[in-house]
């Protein structure tokens, strides 16, 4: 229940006006397409998405000749549901991690601000809680509150840190990062980085020797490349997206900050966009705020 309660204000403006649009007609007509239209724009889906929602709804109305207004949202479900990429897990909690990677390395990315620091805290808390050695990277070496926060988390779930402190090498802590995880034997190893995004250049030059030290270890790693964008900025997210997928060969995505907004589409718009999959949520502070995605569970939330 913390999921609807987390998506709540998405899923007000959003049902609410879908009731609104259909009030008092019979059939899905014009009228009722240009309604959802701005509402699928209002809660930042993005133009390319909506677009292509609309198209599949228009598909159908043809196709069922009369298509009862009343059903527009089971159906606007099972079309949105389509165009979410699949997350291979039926199970909220499933911080599980692939077997025969050990360890298994995270390189996380994103720029200031999104929650990078926060989700990396809470992965953390939730696989020491599953029983597994993780150790963190701080890597993100151009602010020292970054290194601050992530050391502060490190305490507070109780997993050692490697830090060299600011404006150090960002490489060359991913190096002593996975050096002590392969010797150590640890489950898992996540790496914070810098998410400057002044020039594209520098951003793919910097992500690349990362992962150039990494794999001096661990040729396979990192095992995921994982991008965290804010919910709450909507179409800025897709903006990120767009450029940190460009830099480097993104695997999964986390998308946070989904409480106190009304622009949780964008999760649809960037599933849709990007084929990659949304691993994680957030939606709160709290480390069980961070949820494992599951795009069943997601739209049920959107529509209930
Ligand atoms: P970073 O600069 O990307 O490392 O961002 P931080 O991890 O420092 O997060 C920035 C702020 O966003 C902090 O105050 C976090 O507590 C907050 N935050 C992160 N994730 C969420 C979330 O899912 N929901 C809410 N409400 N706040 C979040």
């Amino acid at each position: 229940e913390s999921l609807d309660k987390g998506l709540e204000k998405t899923k007000h403006s959003f049902l609410s006006k879908i009731s609104k649009a259909v009030v008092g007609k019979s059939k899905v007509d014009e009228e009722v397409l240009d309604e959802l239209e701005e509402i699928l724009i209002t809660s930042d889906v993005g133009v390319d998405t909506m677009l292509k929602i609309i198209e599949r709804i228009e598909t159908r109305v043809a196709r069922d000749k009369y298509l009862n207004a009343s059903e527009l949202d089971v159906i606007l479900k099972e079309e949105i549901a389509e165009l979410l990429q699949e997350n291979n897990t039926e199970d909220l909690q499933d911080f599980n991690l692939p077997a025969g990677q050990q360890p298994h390395v995270m390189m996380v990315v994103g720029v200031n601000g999104v929650g990078k620091t926060t989700t990396i805290g809470k992965l953390a808390a939730q696989f020491k809680a599953r029983d597994k050695h993780v150790i963190l990277g701080a890597a993100d070496t151009f602010r020292a509150a970054a290194v601050d926060q992530l050391k502060l988390w490190g305490e507070r779930v109780g997993v050692p840190v490697v830090a060299h402190g600011m404006n150090t090498d960002p490489a060359s802590v991913a190096y002593d990062t996975v050096k002590a995880g392969v010797e150590q034997k640890a489950d898992v190893v996540i790496i914070d980085t810098a998410g400057r995004l002044h020039t594209k250049v520098n951003l793919m030059n910097e992500l690349s020797k990362i992962k150039r030290v990494i794999q001096k270890f661990i040729p396979e790693a990192p095992h995921e490349v994982l991008l965290v964008l804010d919910g709450s900025t909507g179409q800025n997210a897709i903006v990120q997206a767009d450029a940190f997928t460009q830099a480097t060969d993104v695997t999964a995505m986390a998308i946070t900050k989904l409480d106190g907004t009304a622009k949780g589409g964008v999760v649809i718009g960037i599933s849709d966009r990007f084929k990659i999959p949304v691993k994680y949520i957030g939606v709160g502070e709290k480390v069980e705020d961070l949820q494992v995605f599951n795009k069943r569970l997601f739209v049920d939330s959107l529509f209930s």
